[in-house]
């Protein structure tokens, strides 16, 4: 089985114009993803997809990570998932503080009983499992809260999906969240809607949290692809099923049969995918 990766920067942020951001965004994929597919090649899809999701966690120019978006009380705080298709065990954290790489204590999280936490016990989990204190703050992005910009320009989570050469899917989406909201909302990324894979195939969301929730875009995706879709037609369909209430979500996503599919209901978002060779679009 030929090995395959995709992975997203979200829609891109602070202006749905600026050439300079997306230029600048699409070289950071590239990069990551010719990391990525190589890592790819000695490693499991599940380690790939941490590795993947913890570099674009580690660049400034993306809502995860170092460089995430800040809620309304001035505070960051992250959320990041993971799904190993192969066991369907997922797990994840949702409003950390003060972590580096989200996605890493996700990982840390697969082998427990208890896998998905929130806020302070997730931080306490962190800690007492070795990840430090980390503010993942950029001056870019204390210049956009104390201008306040608005939320709905600074979409940058970013995510992977990858298939590795034994077949086994596994998805990571991590984020810093939407921008601006009130402390305590919940993203789609560390839910089943925004991440999630099995054996068939493997989603990762970007885009409203509330819509991507409300149409639990990721699971529907696979649960059709598992029932006999192909992943575009399976992918299609369920965005026909955001129209009505004008959803506004992209995914990245690969199935068991090798397809790699991207799809949004809005222009800009940024991602990259390696098959055969490789290729980066917005
Ligand atoms: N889905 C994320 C959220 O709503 C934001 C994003 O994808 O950029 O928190």
């Amino acid at each position: 089985m030929n090995s395959k990766i995709i992975i997203h920067g979200g829609f891109f942020s602070e202006s749905g114009t600026n050439n300079e951001v997306k230029i600048a965004k699409q070289e950071a994929l590239t990069e990551i993803i010719k990391k990525s597919s190589s890592y790819l090649k000695t490693h499991s899809a599940l380690q790939t997809v941490i590795y993947a999701v913890s570099l674009l966690e580690d660049c400034p120019l993306f809502n995860a990570g170092l460089g995430s978006q800040i809620q309304s009380d001035g505070k960051i705080r992250l959320s990041a998932s993971l799904m190993d298709g192969k066991s369907q065990k997922f797990s994840g954290v949702i409003n950390i503080e003060d972590v580096k790489n989200a996605i890493q204590v996700a990982e840390k999280l697969m082998s427990e009983e208890d896998r998905v936490l929130s806020g302070s016990g997730a931080l306490e989990y962190a800690r007492q499992n070795g990840f430090e204190y980390f503010n993942p703050e950029t001056p870019q992005r204390r210049k956009e809260y104390e201008e306040k910009l608005n939320a709905s320009i600074g979409l940058g989570t970013v995510g992977c999906v990858a298939l590795d050469k034994d077949g086994n899917i596994a998805a990571g989406t991590s984020t810093g969240g939407k921008g601006f909201e009130i402390p305590g909302r919940v993203s789609d990324s560390a839910t089943v809607a925004g991440n999630f894979a099995n054996s068939s195939a493997g989603i990762s969301c970007t885009g409203v949290g509330e819509d991507i929730v409300s149409a639990g875009l990721s699971v529907k995706i696979v649960t059709r692809v598992t029932d006999g879709m192909s992943l575009e037609d399976a992918s299609r369909k369920s965005f026909e099923e955001l129209k009505p209430y004008d959803g506004f979500a992209g995914i990245i996503g690969i199935s068991s049969t090798g397809e790699i599919y991207h799809c949004d209901s809005h222009p800009y978002m940024v991602w990259a995918a390696y098959d055969k060779e490789m290729s980066v679009f917005s």
